[in-house]
């Protein structure tokens, strides 16, 4: 497409939402365009709880439309991306005069079994937990438990494979560009963009500007759109700690905090458990956003009254912090302002619409974009249906249930890898691993060595693929490998990425 083109559809913001709609609205036929100011995902869609989930909490709150649209989407989501998205089981120990009765409790998990669609995922049991292995690292304070499914995911890479999968169909997707200004030009949209490394700016004309972009979506508005007076989103602050392996058991735990509040205890990558989160009104930058020292504190401290081994600050190994961009429909706590979405059009009387997305969970952003493409389509006329329910995002196009199969393939197909380095290639890039690896033939093949199993193989990969620039990049977002990887190693890293940058530019 010319500069001077114009495209049907312009996305501000490469988080989950902005990308799951440039997806769509490209496979539908529209021309797209995309503008991330940073790295895809480096706002609050990496630093979620990584769950595909119905959402038991939000049942307290009567969100039933949002949770039996979120427990639906568990099987679409599973079924269109088994690498990065998988079943996990929760426990959820129970004792006499908890915060909520057994009764409510199994009310909740009554609906979570069926009004979900549930077809593969296990339904809810009952756990002894005078025998349960899953009582092994916990205080002996239960005697029951309820077990029951919902999904993970690797929430970075949702995003960029989205962002992947909206350039292969046509969108042009471009990282590190901020849009500066918007505004209406005879009927039109004109965007002007500036890219974050040269400074460079470029004006980009559209029929349709979606302003996707999370926490930033009020200051988009008033910043970049000339509107005053808004205020559509709360923010929300959540935080996780990171701390090494608390239990081997492969299921997680669902703990209800004294403040009513519940919190998630994870497997996370072979090594560690993932415990969070937090709810607090937050009011600054959210690019800034970090975890305090009171929070640290709370998830020690709620760990530890659930774990027979302390959860303490010394076992902190990472943390991060994230805003949830919550619609305002001016609930009192943090905790209880509504996780369900609402799309706003805007644009009367000939005037360039725009279409703006407050809330959404990583759960629901397929059928958010949905949503969104039927207001597009009312804007500007439609093209193509609905199409993203049984499509598979890139390297997910193996059966939900076949993981074991497609590393026992790799593993056939290239005998030196070691049992753990196919593992975690086929939980990045599924069938696309094979790529990545091309004709390698011996771990001599697959270049430099940086630290733990990443070989520049891969990364060179992430540059030309996956729109990696900074070893952030690589080792926190499209990897986890940040975890493994010492200081020294990084900075090497670093600097091959620096080099590989400079020489392309
Ligand atoms: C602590 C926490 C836990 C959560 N846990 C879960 C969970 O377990 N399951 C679940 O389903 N959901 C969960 N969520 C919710 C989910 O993560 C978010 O709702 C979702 O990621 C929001 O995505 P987004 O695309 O709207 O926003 P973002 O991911 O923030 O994307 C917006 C993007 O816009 C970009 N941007 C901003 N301004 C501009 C500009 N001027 N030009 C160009 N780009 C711009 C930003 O850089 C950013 O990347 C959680 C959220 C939090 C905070």
């Amino acid at each position: 497409m010319s500069e001077q083109a114009i495209f049907d559809v312009f996305v501000i913001g490469g988080g989950i939402n902005g990308c799951g709609i440039a997806r769509d609205a490209a496979g539908r036929g529209y021309s797209v365009a995309l503008a991330e100011m940073d790295d895809f995902a480096s706002g609050t869609s990496s630093g979620s709880t990584k769950l595909i989930h119905g959402g038991l909490r939000y049942l307290e709150h009567y969100e039933f439309r949002l949770v039996r649209e979120a427990l639906m989407e568990r099987e679409v989501l599973w079924a269109m991306a088994p690498h990065v998205i998988w079943p996990m089981r929760f426990v959820l120990p129970y004792h006499k005069g908890g915060l909520r009765p057994a009764w409510l409790i199994r009310l909740g998990l009554f609906l979570y079994d069926h009004i979900g669609g549930r077809k593969l995922l296990p339904a809810t049991s009952t756990l002894d937990m005078t025998r349960d292995p899953a009582a092994a690292p916990l205080k002996r304070l239960f005697t029951k438990a309820f077990e029951y499914s919902d999904g993970w995911v690797d929430d970075a890479r949702l995003v960029v494979l989205n962002a992947r999968d909206a350039a292969d169909r046509g969108a042009r997707i471009m990282a590190r560009t901020r849009v500066v200004s918007a505004r209406r030009d005879n009927g039109r949209w004109a965007i002007e963009t500036e890219d974050a490394l040269t400074g460079k700016r470029e004006t980009v004309r559209a029929r349709l500007l979606v302003n996707a972009t999370g926490p930033w979506v009020d200051r988009v508005l008033a910043d970049a759109i000339g509107k005053n007076d808004v205020h559509n989103v709360r923010l929300v602050q959540g935080s996780h700690i990171v701390v090494k392996k608390k239990f081997d058991d492969p299921r997680a735990y669902f703990f209800q905090n004294p403040d009513g509040r519940i919190m998630f205890a994870i497997p996370y990558q072979d090594d560690f458990t993932l415990i969070g989160t937090t709810d607090r009104d937050f009011t600054g930058n959210p690019a800034e956003v970090r975890i305090s020292d009171a929070e640290i504190d709370y998830l020690c401290r709620s760990a530890s009254e659930y774990f027979s081994d302390p959860v303490t600050k010394d076992d902190i190994v990472w943390t991060y912090s994230a805003v949830r961009p919550l619609y305002d429909d001016g609930a009192s706590k943090a905790q209880e302002a509504t996780r369900d979405y609402v799309l706003r059009l805007e644009g009367e009387n000939g005037q360039a619409p725009l279409l703006n997305i407050f809330g959404g969970k990583l759960t629901t952003y397929r059928r958010l974009a949905e949503s969104a493409l039927e207001k597009i389509g009312e804007a500007i006329g439609i093209k193509g249906s609905k199409w993203t329910a049984g499509s598979h995002l890139p390297g997910g196009d193996f059966p939900a249930a076949g993981y074991d199969a497609e590393v026992a393939k790799l593993k056939t197909h290239y005998p030196f890898l070691a049992a753990s380095h196919a593992r975690r290639l086929v939980r990045l890039y599924g069938t696309r691993a094979k790529q990545l690896l091309d004709n390698a033939a011996s771990e001599a093949d697959l270049g430099r060595r940086f630290g733990a199993d990443l070989y520049a193989a891969e990364v060179d990969w992430l540059i030309a693929h996956e729109w990696a620039l900074r070893a952030e990049d690589v080792l926190w977002r499209r990897t986890k490998l940040g975890l493994k990887l010492s200081r020294a190693e990084t900075a090497e890293l670093e600097e091959y990425m620096r080099d590989a940058a400079s020489a392309a530019a």
